[in-house]
């Protein structure tokens, strides 16, 4: 039995040029980048020409991406920097109301430290209520956060419009873009970005590897202190082997065929509607790689088990917070009701799909819902 790896929205399959790349920096360019000698000086510029890759793929400068373990230290150094530095100016923070938890529950956290946190309202399909946003934004406003592509139903949001306002009212603008990065064609400049967060493992490249893009002249805070890493915003030897595997990742992700997985994926909500799912979120906005749908009276974590037993692996709601439900708040935003949240599955494709996997998995599928 061959796997069939459906749940490319959690992680991905690391790609094996990916490993050899972090094989060699870990035998052979192990230097401190902090340090003065030539092994030193090797591991700095590995570390500077994984920025130019990201930095071309932002239309940023260098020294705007700061690398991070991942992408809730990302969003956490966003949120928090940006409170932590400006707490004085103004105090209300929004966020939509189907952010990634890393976002949602650092704004939380946030609320605690006196900033009211305002949560911008979603339709069906899972596009922020714009008019809201130009009704409520104020003077006291400092900080919006709008992720680029829902991770649970795959919305692409429209970041350019959102940038635009936000820059017009003079309110930073940050924007998780872990699910659109290296899928979607980007520009912090045209969108109006303020800060942009990415993760490594979402592209073929390792775990615990992200980044923050911070806009040149923009007060930050670090959330730890040491150092000095990383303009001083990221304390920590930094992690050279992830950088480069993320680097490699970054190059050979963008290569991949996602005008075919686009096609793969209309195929497969087909099939899914052919066998009586109702697909989530908006069927035209929608990231190449994302299906959502809900089986009315099944129970979704039976048919993800029951699909493991096959070696067909897809999700009933994000992994990183299956546990806690969160998942249910984000299609609850969207108005799927708790008994359809509860037979819901998302299935996140890879950019090796075949029409073959997707016929083979919707056979399997029928049988368990039946
Ligand atoms: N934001 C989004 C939209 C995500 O999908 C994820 C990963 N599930 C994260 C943030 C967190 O990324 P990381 O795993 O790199 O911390």
């Amino acid at each position: 039995m061959k796997e069939i790896y459906l749940d490319n929205a959690a992680t991905t399959k690391t790609y094996s040029e990916v490993v050899k790349a972090m094989n060699e920096v870990l035998l052979k360019d192990y230097g401190n980048p902090s340090s003065l000698h030539k092994k030193g000086e090797k591991a700095f510029d590995l570390i500077n020409k994984v920025k130019k890759k990201i930095s071309s793929e932002l239309g940023c400068k260098t020294h705007e991406i700061i690398f991070t373990s991942g992408a809730t230290e990302a969003n956490n150094l966003g949120l928090q920097g940006i409170a932590k530095a400006n707490k004085s100016n103004r105090n209300k923070i929004f966020i939509s109301s189907i952010e990634h938890p890393s976002v949602s529950e650092t704004a939380n956290a946030l609320s605690n430290w006196g900033f009211e946190i305002v949560r911008i309202p979603v339709n069906s399909e899972g596009f922020i209520d714009f008019k809201f946003l130009e009704r409520e934004v104020d003077s006291q406003t400092l900080l919006v956060s709008v992720m680029l592509v829902n991770n649970v139903f795959g919305t692409i949001q429209d970041i350019r419009k959102i940038g635009r306002f936000c820059r017009d009212k003079g309110v930073l603008f940050h924007t998780d873009a872990v699910q659109g990065f290296g899928k979607l064609k980007m520009s912090v400049n045209d969108w109006c970005i303020d800060l942009l967060s990415g993760s490594g493992h979402k592209i073929g490249g390792p775990k615990g590897i992200g980044f923050l893009y911070i806009r040149e002249g923009i007060k930050l805070m670090p959330l730890f202190y040491g150092g000095g890493q990383e303009s001083g915003l990221r304390s920590g030897t930094e992690n050279v082997p992830s950088i480069v595997g993320f680097g490699k990742a970054l190059e050979l992700y963008k290569k991949e065929n996602w005008k075919n997985v686009e096609k793969m994926r209309d195929y497969f909500i087909l099939e899914v509607e052919k066998i009586g799912g109702k697909i989530n979120g908006s069927k035209k906005n929608r990231i190449s790689n994302n299906l959502h749908f809900s089986f009315s009276g099944v129970d979704s974590e039976k048919l993800v088990l029951g699909l493991s037993q096959k070696e067909i692996y897809v999700s009933s709601g994000s992994a990183c917070d299956s546990k806690k439900k969160k998942e249910d708040l984000v299609l609850k935003a969207i108005g799927v009701s708790d008994k359809d949240a509860r037979s819901s599955i998302r299935i996140s494709l890879s950019p090796k799909i075949r029409k073959k996997d997707v016929d083979f998995v919707i056979e399997k599928i029928e049988k368990m819902i039946r």
